[in-house]
């Protein structure tokens, strides 16, 4: 038989591509059994304001840290989370996750908006709206703290059922944005007429060092959000050059390791405090 079949049995005895399916398939039971075990939890990373030194918010960003305690990156199951099912239990946890932390500040008098991450298989998962109506419902989030992030290709799916939802969603009352603005391929007239407050400008367009001439794409993007009346947030700011690159622009919102990392809930907590007593008028001035 495997003579029969030539090219295909070749590529099942490769070694390599054997080796990868159990690497997969491994990986595969063991996210499974980590959304069983709770083996995740969300790290937090500050969005701020440079011009008033206001703490705009704070993204929720999923680790899992396996019970040896090696902490392994979104890069490396979201996709294979999306493609066997795990995504939508797995979304659904970090949506109440983060809104039971965001509700805790609010609680505390210290309310901060967190945005949340949708992937594309949640966001069309039929009963998307009705989980994020629950869960602000059972937590007790003000909508207005939570912004869910959604990218730029999902919206340029099946464009009605997605205005449908997203219009459902601001119904609610949460903030809507789109991530890594700039890597899709966004019809413009389409982006004018959807319910988005916010674009976050994907880091790939900021300048790195010995490219600083080449802002001609950053100051369209920071443009074009600025006329669609959009917040504009600039991921992914490593350095004060970039800062002042993004600043020049017109862009005052950042979020990137020149400010802080993500960080757990009680070092965020830590962070916040000293941030605010940098600001001018803060409590350390
Ligand atoms: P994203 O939503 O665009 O998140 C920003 C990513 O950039 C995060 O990586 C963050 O740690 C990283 N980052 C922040 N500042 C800087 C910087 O200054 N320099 C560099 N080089 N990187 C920076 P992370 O946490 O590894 O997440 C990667 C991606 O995985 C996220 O990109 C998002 O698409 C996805 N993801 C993370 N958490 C979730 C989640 O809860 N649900 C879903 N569906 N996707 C998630
Ligand atoms: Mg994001
Ligand atoms: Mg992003
Ligand atoms: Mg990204």
């Amino acid at each position: 038989r495997a003579k029969a079949d030539g090219r295909n049995c070749l590529r099942f005895y490769d070694p390599v591509m054997e080796r990868e399916l159990h690497g997969r398939q491994a990986l595969l039971q063991a996210l499974k059994q980590a959304v069983h075990d709770e083996q995740f939890t969300l790290v937090y990373q500050p969005q701020v304001n440079v011009q008033t030194g206001a703490l705009e918010g704070a993204e929720a960003l999923l680790r899992w840290t396996r019970t040896d305690g090696q902490v392994i990156a979104p890069a490396t199951f979201i996709t294979l989370a999306e493609q066997s099912g795990v995504m939508v239990p797995l979304g659904r946890w970090v949506l109440r996750d983060a809104c039971e932390q965001a509700a805790r500040w609010h609680r505390a008098g210290r309310g901060l908006r967190v945005a949340v991450n949708v992937s594309a298989v949640q966001f069309q998962d039929a009963g998307f709206v009705q989980s994020v109506r629950a869960t602000l419902c059972e937590t007790g989030l003000p909508a207005a703290l939570l912004e869910l992030e959604v990218t730029e290709s999902l919206l340029m799916q099946d464009v009605p059922r997605v205005q449908a939802v997203l219009r459902e969603l601001k119904a609610l009352g949460v903030r809507l944005a789109i991530d890594d603005f700039g890597t899709g391929y966004s019809s413009l007239s389409y982006l004018q007429v959807l319910p988005i407050d916010t674009l976050k400008i994907d880091r790939s367009f900021l300048p790195r060092p010995g490219e600083e001439a080449s802002q001609a794409v950053l100051r369209a993007v920071v443009g074009l959000g600025q006329a669609l009346h959009m917040q504009l947030v600039a991921e992914g700011v490593e350095t004060g050059e970039q800062r002042r690159a993004v600043q020049a622009l017109g862009c005052v919102v950042m979020q990137g390791f020149h400010f802080a990392r993500p960080m757990p809930v009680t070092a965020l907590e830590a962070w916040r405090d000293a941030w605010a007593g940098e600001q001018p008028g803060g409590p350390g001035a």
